[in-house]
């Protein structure tokens, strides 16, 4: 039923595997088989498909599964002591199922709510503010089983938090009048006006939209394809959950007149999973842009001006907010990163000519529209025009979305969030720079300091190494392991951290660190694996004294303990005589 509900379309496997989890709670070995004879794919294919996105089960979770945002501004908060006292009281080992079936509770990485946490995701709904008392009263819910529907909407409230304003928020656009302005110019003046603009993208790359669209336009094959890239998993970011809650009109609007300028029918919002409670406002934003005539068929009168837009449901994949991976996903596969070239503005969706922006760039184009190229650009500096929206965590006496002209200084945005004696601030996220208080006075501009957005704060009682620790463990996780220096070097940076951590280290540990550095950054297949070190290559060059008391001694130090890994050897020979142990006392004639 669900596989015919989407045409029995393969491309739409993610979306069909979402939908028969909703229902099943798990993805059984036998319904990867079904799903698989439905769509007449190999079921290795699903089977693929199913094991690669964190928010597919392949084996039983609770009736109640919950997951706390592991980010480390959540951590500082004291997710990892609420998550621990809310399994002791459910009788709940974390990463497994209770007993009953009834509760599973796990971590997984930041769900965008880092100006309210901590926060969770209760069946797929965030829940935030977490505090000892919430969690008793979570803890007592689940117990009784009472459903969703009951618990406090008050537990579920998720706050806009805007405390600035500049262009883009102060917005008030009736809907279709950016669109009426832009078909009143042509899809030519429409574009001369993007050029004028030169808008860069703010999902952290900074290409210049203008460039990307026109490739795209001037692609030789017919059918052209935008989408809007809403899977916004930077560890610390959420201004793209405010603009979707706020302005989702406003973005629609910047995707059609993405469409105008080069042509396409089809659109795609890909939504990250953690955002999926705003999938219903979302559909049905769209259905009124249906019923005034600014989606569908001969848009506005225009004739032959045919573009839709439909929504696709991430699964929790960091990586797919790479954008060959995020096609990848919209065509129902794994979400692994292409190889490029061929650009998706030339080979993107399904092989069609493709423009992906991120959703704050889309939203701004509707300024452009309105009020024409050269006054957007008017703002900002000349490398990068216009505003930007900063999303502000961790130590500040107000988190939450501002936004700013490019070039505002560090130290400014500080002082407005109500943040004092602050050592760091992590710009643009895990893979980001992290910069120290000497560097306050740099300025936030693709020629000084890019962002897509992210900003968290650090007071100086932070240790930074467990910030950058917490990093490491994030890419680690996230990593596709499609590629080995990634796949690997990801797990060894992990490894050299937690030995540090341990008190295990040695000054060769912090040389490995740099090796580790140079193979990421020099044979990584894609922007994850390259920018994995980044946290860690910071500190350690910043903070290095957060580092250097960890180690035990300057020198070596064995990472591998050889007479505990024999323990499951003596245990299965039933032997644990000194003979079967391993001493620094000779150990040669032992072994
Ligand atoms: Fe996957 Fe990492 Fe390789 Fe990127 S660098 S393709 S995330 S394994």
């Amino acid at each position: 039923r669900i596989v015919s509900k989407h045409g029995g379309d393969a491309t739409r496997l993610l979306q069909i595997l979402i939908d028969v989890q909703d229902e099943t709670r798990w993805l059984s070995p036998a319904v990867l088989t079904l799903i698989a004879a439905e769509l007449s794919i190999p079921r290795s294919r699903v089977e693929g498909v199913a094991g690669f996105y964190h928010f597919l089960h392949k084996r039983p979770v609770g009736r109640f599964h919950l997951l706390f945002a592991d980010n480390i501004t959540e951590r500082m908060q004291g997710s990892a002591e609420l998550m621990a006292s809310l399994c002791s009281k459910l009788w709940v080992e974390p990463g497994r199922v209770s007993e009953d079936g009834l509760v599973s509770v796990e971590t997984t990485s930041c769900i965008g709510m880092g100006d309210q946490g901590p926060a969770l995701l209760v069946n797929g709904v965030p829940l935030t503010r977490l505090s000892h008392q919430r969690v008793n009263q979570i803890a007592e819910l689940i117990r009784r089983e009472a459903p969703l529907s009951s618990w406090s909407p008050e537990f579920f409230r998720v706050d806009d938090n805007i405390h600035r304003t500049d262009a883009l928020l102060k917005l008030e656009m009736a809907p279709g009048a950016a669109l009426r302005a832009a078909v009143a110019l042509g899809r030519d003046g429409w574009m001369e006006q993007m050029q004028l603009s030169n808008l860069r993208g703010r999902g952290g790359a900074g290409f210049t939209t203008a460039v990307k669209w026109m490739a795209c336009r001037d692609a030789a094959a017919p059918e052209k394809v935008v989408v809007c890239n809403a899977d916004e998993g930077e560890p610390g970011t959420f201004k793209d959950r405010v603009l979707l809650t706020r302005m989702a009109d406003v973005v629609f609007e910047g995707m059609t007149l993405a469409a105008w300028a080069v042509g396409a029918r089809q659109g795609f919002i890909y939504l990250r999973g953690e955002y999926r409670y705003l999938l219903e406002p979302l559909r049905e934003a769209l259905d009124l842009r249906r019923a005034e005539n600014l989606l569908g068929r001969g848009i506005q009168g225009v004739a032959g001006f045919d573009f839709d837009i439909e929504i696709h449901l991430g699964a929790g994949a960091y990586v797919c907010g790479e954008e060959t991976a995020l096609l990848e996903s919209l065509e129902g596969k794994r979400g692994t990163p292409r190889i490029r070239p061929p650009f998706p503005v030339t080979h993107g969706y399904l092989g069609r000519p493709t423009v992906v922006n991120n959703v704050e760039t889309l939203a701004k184009t509707c300024l452009i529209a309105l009020a024409g190229g050269e006054a957007f650009a008017a703002t900002g500096t000349a490398q990068s025009t216009g505003t930007k929206l900063l999303s502000i965590s961790g130590d500040c006496a107000h988190p939450g979305i501002y936004e700013y002209p490019f070039g505002v200084p560090i130290e400014r945005v500080l002082e407005d969030c109500g943040a004092s004696d602050i050592q760091a601030v992590q710009v643009g996220g895990a893979a980001g720079i992290t910069l120290a208080s000497y560097e306050f006075h740099r300025r936030i501009a693709f020629e000084d300091v890019p962002t897509a957005g992210a900003f968290m704060v650090f007071d100086s009682s932070r240790d930074l190494f467990e910030v950058a620790r917490n990093f490491v463990d994030f890419f680690a996780h996230e990593s596709c392991g499609f590629c080995t220096p990634c796949r690997v070097g990801t797990a060894l940076l992990k490894k050299a951290m937690k030995k540090l951590a341990d008190g295990r280290g040695a000054k060769t540990d912090l040389a490995d660190i740099e090796w580790i550095d140079r193979l990421l950054k020099n044979a990584s297949h894609c922007g994850l694996g390259s920018a994995a070190p980044n946290p860690v290559v910071d500190t350690l060059l910043k903070f290095r004294p957060a580092y250097e008391r960890r180690l035990q001694s300057l020198d070596f130090e064995p990472a591998f303990d050889l007479d505990a890994a024999l323990a499951a050897a003596r245990r299965a020979s039933g032997r644990d005589d000194a003979a079967a142990h391993i001493s620094s006392e000779g150990s040669d004639q032992k072994a």
